[in-house]
Order: C-alpha cells, then structure tokens, then sequence
C-alpha cells in the first residue's frame, strides 16, 4: 500500500485521539492493515483507566495481560507515531482531508532519561498522584506509575519550587531539561477516530450518599487502586478514618447512573465491577459482611455467567432498594445506610464499617474540537463520515466490547484513508 504522494497530502492518515484500549485497539488495527496512525494521549502513558485496574472482569486477570499485549505490538509498529501529553487543538477540513493543529505539552524528560530514580531522591516538592486518584503522593519528577509507557519521567512544573533544579543536578545522564516549551504540530490527516474515553462521576455531587462527608464512604475506581499491590495501600482495601479492616462492606449500586438528577443512563458495568470488588473483599476478608444494594443488578450477554459464579462463591447478600441516605456516626467513623428493601416491602437502617459507591461513566470530551456530534447526555454521535467515536466515549462499555468497537472504527477510518490515498496518488512500488 502507498503511504505517500496523495493529493491532499495526508498519505492516508489515520489520527486516533485517546491512548486508551479504544485508541490502542483503534491504532494498532489500522496500523497492522497497513496504514500510518498518530496515536494522541492526553496524559504522559498509555493504557488509560484500564491500566488502573487490580483486575479485570469476567476472567478476574490483571489488567497488564490485556494492556501490555497491546504495548508490545505497538512498540513493534512502525506504522505508529505516539504522542503523549498531546492534544488537538482544532480539526478542520472534510473527509479525507482534515488538518489537525496538535498541542503537545512539555515533559522536561527527554529520550536520555534511563528511568534511575536518583532525581526522584532529592526532589522536595509533593504532588497529588494522579494515577492512583489523589490517594497518595508522588514527587514533582515522577514516573506516571510503574508500568507506564513510555518508561519516562515527567515534570509537574507547576510544583517546583522557584530557582529549584535538584533534580537536574542529580541526573547524570543530562535527561532533564526545565527549560522545554510547549509545541505544536499541524498534521494532514484522512479520517479521525476519537476514543477518549470516560471519567468517573463526581460522586460529591450526590448529596444524600456522602462521599466527602463521611470518612468511610469511597468509589469504585477508588477500590480499584486500593486493591492494586501498586496503590496507595499496597493491596489492602482499609478503612480510610483509622486503617482499620472492614468487616462489613456495603455497595451502593447506580450511584448518579438512571438518575435524572445526574446521569439519566445506565452506566452498564458498575454491576459487574461492584461483582468483582465483592470478590476483592472476600480474597482478603474470609469472614466479612458484603450487601450490595441495587435496583436491577446488569450483568448483560456474557458476563450473566460471571454474576451466576461470584454470587455462588463469595457470600454476597443482595438487597434489591435504592439507597436513600448515607450518614456517619461521628462516634466510630461507621457508615450508617438507609435503604429500602423491595422485595421484602421493608425499611432499612444498617451500620457498615466501609461502603463504596458504584459510580457511573461520564464521557469525555472536554477539549475536543467541535466536528463532534453529541447525544442528549454528551456520548459521542457517529454521523461524521471521517471522525469516528469509539469506546466509552461512544457508550459505557466493558473492555471486551470496546475492543470490538474500535476494530469496526478502525475499519470505517481505513475506508476513507485508503480512499483519501489513491486520489491522484502516485503509487510507489
Ligand atoms: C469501576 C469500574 C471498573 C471496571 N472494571 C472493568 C473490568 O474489570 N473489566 C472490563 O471489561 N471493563 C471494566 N470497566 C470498563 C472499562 O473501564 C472500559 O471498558 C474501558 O476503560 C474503556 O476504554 P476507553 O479506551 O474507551 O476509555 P479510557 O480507558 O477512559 O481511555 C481514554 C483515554 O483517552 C485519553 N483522553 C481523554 N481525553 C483526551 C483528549 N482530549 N485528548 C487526548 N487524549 C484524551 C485518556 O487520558 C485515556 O488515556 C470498568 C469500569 C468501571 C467504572
Ligand atoms: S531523569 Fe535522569 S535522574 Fe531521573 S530517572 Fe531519568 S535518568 Fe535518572
Ligand atoms: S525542579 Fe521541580 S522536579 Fe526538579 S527537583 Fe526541583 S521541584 Fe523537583
């Protein structure tokens, strides 16, 4: 296949927005089929929520079997150009012939860096972690997490100290460089895919559920990093008022989700991962209590069988209610929750040393330039024949039926790639 010589000059582009599984399914696809794919991620690694994951459902993995598959055919694709801490400023133009203007952020880091450690040593200045959710700290120079890609360190600049360069000092391999300014890049692209994910719900924003007001209220994306050997607790899922292990833990099912308050849609795998976080709790508590409080539990297709095994083995009470109210006891930090129990047509007040509440999938696309058509609740509309959502931007998904998604958007932006490439086009061999 040519890849050069079009009459727009794009030589069949492909610009995938968003390093997710979406974007790296999307790109890696379109790449091994021949094409040449600017892949463009917002943060400074590759493998978006997914790579916060303990473990994934229905098969109960590590993320990093998933992810780093992916990686690895990406590190070996020269079709692929990554550019991470990059966004795309403005997209112009019409099938087969866009031009997208490209912001890429500095990284202060350069290729040189042998991911050492020593700046980490004598950095002073403390930043939010980001990847595990604020929950911890890291240094000012840091790695995004242990297993990110690209394996290179990056700058919050904005938390150096004036006139601070320890970390330049302690470098010897001159890989850090706090001068860098932020570029841009204007490329020619034939179609777009847009796989930028989602984010969770702001769960403050649900009043009566107490996230933020009581101590032991978290998330699920939450439990996710404190049930990660990498997170902040180092695997342990504890109270966060004093440490403690829970012994009873409650979930909060449809947390903002099928709320027109909040977000009218169901969400479509906080079951599944209420499901599996179950399983987290039992693995490292035989003996506690575990209630999830739901409206319909949706566990659709597949993962119906993955419902029927952890309800059969891990000693899950299931109570069919909606939560109505979240409240502390200001004596022992416990979680008291009310509740009503449907099926039973009863009231119910209960105590609980932990509850989580299963918030839902907010699609992101903030920033994102305006060729966008979005639905009544912000997912993105396909109706634009060169730029192609996919994932959960698209719609809240599981991993195995965003990965199939992106294959067909991967598809749909070759058709106009290949298109865009044989107008006027000089073939080369
Ligand atoms: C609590 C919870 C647990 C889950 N557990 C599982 C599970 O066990 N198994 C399973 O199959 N599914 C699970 N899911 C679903 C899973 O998270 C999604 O299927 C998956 O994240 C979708 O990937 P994505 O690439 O569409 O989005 P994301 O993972 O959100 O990736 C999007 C990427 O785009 C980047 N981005 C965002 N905006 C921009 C921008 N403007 N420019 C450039 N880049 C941008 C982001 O930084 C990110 O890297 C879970 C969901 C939740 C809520
Ligand atoms: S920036 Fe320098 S000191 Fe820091 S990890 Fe890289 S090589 Fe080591
Ligand atoms: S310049 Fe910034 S990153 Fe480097 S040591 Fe100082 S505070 Fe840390």
């Amino acid at each position: 296949m040519a890849t050069n010589g079009s009459k727009s000059g794009n030589g069949g582009l492909i610009l995938v927005i968003g390093g997710g599984i979406a974007g790296m399914t999307a790109a890696l696809e379109a790449a091994e089929a021949g094409c040449k794919v600017v892949l463009v991620e917002k943060s400074a690694y590759l493998g978006g929520r997914v790579a916060r994951f303990h473990q994934y459902f229905p098969k109960l993995c590590p993320p990093a079997c998933g992810v780093e598959i992916n990686l690895k055919r990406l590190k070996n694709n020269r079709q692929v150009t990554i550019l991470t801490q990059a966004e795309v400023e403005s997209l112009s133009g019409s099938p087969g012939n866009y031009e997208a203007v490209i912001n890429l952020a500095p990284r202060y880091v350069t290729d040189a860096c042998t991911v050492c450690d020593e700046c980490v040593k004598v950095c002073p200045a403390e930043v939010a972690d980001e990847f595990n959710y604020g929950l911890s700290k890291t240094k000012a120079i840091h790695l995004p997490h242990a297993m990110a890609y690209p394996a290179k360190y990056v700058v919050e600049r904005s938390a150096c100290p004036e006139g601070c360069h320890a970390c330049v000092d302690a470098c010897s391999y001159r890989a850090i460089d706090l001068t860098q300014n932020a570029e841009k890049k204007t490329l020619q692209v034939a179609s777009v895919v847009v796989a930028t994910g989602w984010a969770p719900y702001d769960a403050a924003k649900i009043e009566n559920l107490g996230f933020g007001r009581c101590a032991n209220v978290v998330t699920n994306v939450m439990v996710e990093r404190f049930a990660a050997a990498s997170g902040p607790t180092a695997g342990k899922i504890l109270r966060p008022s004093d440490g403690k292990e829970p012994r009873s833990v409650a979930f909060v099912q449809c947390a903002g989700s099928r709320d027109q308050n909040h977000l009218p849609y169901c969400s479509t795998v906080c079951c599944s991962a209420s499901l599996k976080h179950a399983t987290y709790i039992r693995k490292l508590y035989p003996e506690a209590e575990i209630t999830i409080f739901y409206i319909d539990l949706r566990t659709p297709g597949n993962l119906q069988n993955f419902y029927a095994k952890v309800t059969a083995e891990n000693k899950i009470e299931l109570i069919k209610g909606k939560v109505g109210k979240v409240e502390e006891d200001p004596a022992n930090k416990d979680v008291q929750i009310t509740a009503e129990d449907v099926l039973h047509g009863t009231k119910i007040k209960r105590n609980y040393d932990l509850v989580v509440l299963a918030t839902g999938m907010v699609p992101q696309t903030g920033g994102l330039p305006a060729v966008l058509d979005l639905d009544e609740f912000g997912f993105v509309n396909n109706v634009n024949t060169g730029v192609y959502g996919t994932g959960c931007v698209k719609r809240p998904a599981e991993v195995s039926a965003t990965i199939r998604d992106a294959t067909g958007a991967a598809l749909k932006a070759l058709q106009i790639a290949v298109g865009a490439e044989h107008v006027g086009v000089e073939q080369h061999g």
